[in-house]
């Protein structure tokens, strides 16, 4: 009973990365990175476990950005000519690399890190991918053509690709493949039109467990003073919920605790597991196990209490090493309140 997992990226040690940074620059380069990715990934997994964490993750130590780290393996894309381009509906600018060509997998994606966690955790692994919405708002198009017809093209490309990597992730043992779609909150229509069917494009054939990630975003400035203009209750949900229920992803996280998501909308979610997030990603401020709990309980309003997993509100890459260890400490002691409460 709420079994507790991260939504996806934890903080990259100093000495492997910059840090407090979303695109951070690497320390080391070839062999010297490689041993610094697997030895911060493994640091994690210890972190996460001796936090009391039920589901683990690689917390993305092996991939500078969430989703240029699976671009950097794609053939069709320029990385050596980046463009300056105003991603999520121009909430804030990006270096991004540029669709030349068409797609292909150069080999496999994440087979290092996913095998790495594999090898060194018992305990339930979730992976996360970019979903295909969100990576075709985070790169420039030279190729697909203009227009949302050009979009929805590229999507189909990427979904997949991303499908020949999570079906070959499921090989290597993961349990839980999730697909992050901050874009679902950006791009409402075309969210519930066809990024759920690209998702659903991108999931095809797992039979492994599937899930959704959609939030407000990393605790960057940006983020924060976008959120201040969404005004007192933020509905955006209510767009792609229904179109995520009547699909065969089987697992939705979603942003709650300091948001002003009402808490209904979970309800369009009847017959998901939902990942409420528990966890602010944009404060330094450590949650108490008892807040933690009683999210826990307003979502048990309008999920049932067996689909409720708490999870953290978005990743969290850009945050101390330090308040991301307490906040993983607070998460699982909060679930663990929560189950002598309701259990
Ligand atoms: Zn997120």
């Amino acid at each position: 009973m709420f079994p507790t997992s991260i939504a996806g990226s934890l903080p990259k040690p100093a000495w492997l990365a910059e840090t407090h940074k979303l695109w951070p620059q690497w320390r080391a380069e070839g062999a010297e990175l490689q041993q610094a990715k697997a030895d911060a990934t493994l640091m994690w997994i210890k972190a996460q476990e001796d936090a009391g964490l039920d589901i683990i993750g690689d917390g993305e130590q092996a991939r500078q950005h969430f989703v240029h780290g699976f671009l950097e393996q794609v053939d069709g894309i320029d990385f050596a000519n980046k463009v300056k381009m105003g991603i999520r509906n121009n909430r804030y600018d990006a270096m991004v690399p540029q669709v030349v060509a068409p797609l292909r997998l150069k080999g496999r994606v994440h087979a290092f890190e996913a095998q790495l966690a594999r090898a060194h955790t018992t305990r339930r692994l979730k992976f996360t991918l970019p979903g295909p919405m969100t990576i075709v708002d985070t790169v420039a198009d030279r190729y697909y053509g203009e227009g949302e017809a050009g979009r929805i093209k590229m999507a189909f490309a990427f979904a997949e690709l991303l499908n020949q990597e999570a079906l070959a992730l499921q090989a290597d043992g993961v349990d839980i493949i999730q697909f992050d779609e901050p874009a679902f909150n950006v791009y409402l229509d075309q969210a519930a039109d066809w990024g759920v069917k690209a998702l659903e494009r991108a999931a095809q054939g797992l039979t492994c467990t599937t899930a959704v990630h959609i939030c407000y975003g990393y605790g960057i400035q940006a983020n924060i003073d976008w959120k201040q203009s969404l005004g007192h209750e933020w509905r955006q949900y209510e767009k792609v919920f229904p179109a995520l229920a009547k699909s065969s992803i089987q697992q939705v996280s979603l942003e709650c605790f300091q948001s002003h998501v009402p808490m209904d909308l979970m309800a369009l979610l009847d017959g998901k597991d939902v990942l409420v997030g528990v966890i602010d990603v944009a404060s330094d401020v450590i949650e108490t196990p008892e807040q933690v709990a009683d999210t826990i309980g307003r979502a048990m309003q309008f999920v049932p209490k067996l689909r409720v997993l708490p999870c953290t509100n978005c990743g969290l890459a850009p945050m101390d090493r330090a308040v991301a260890e307490a906040k993983l400490k607070a998460l699982a002691q909060g679930a663990a309140l929560a189950r002598e409460r309701w259990g």
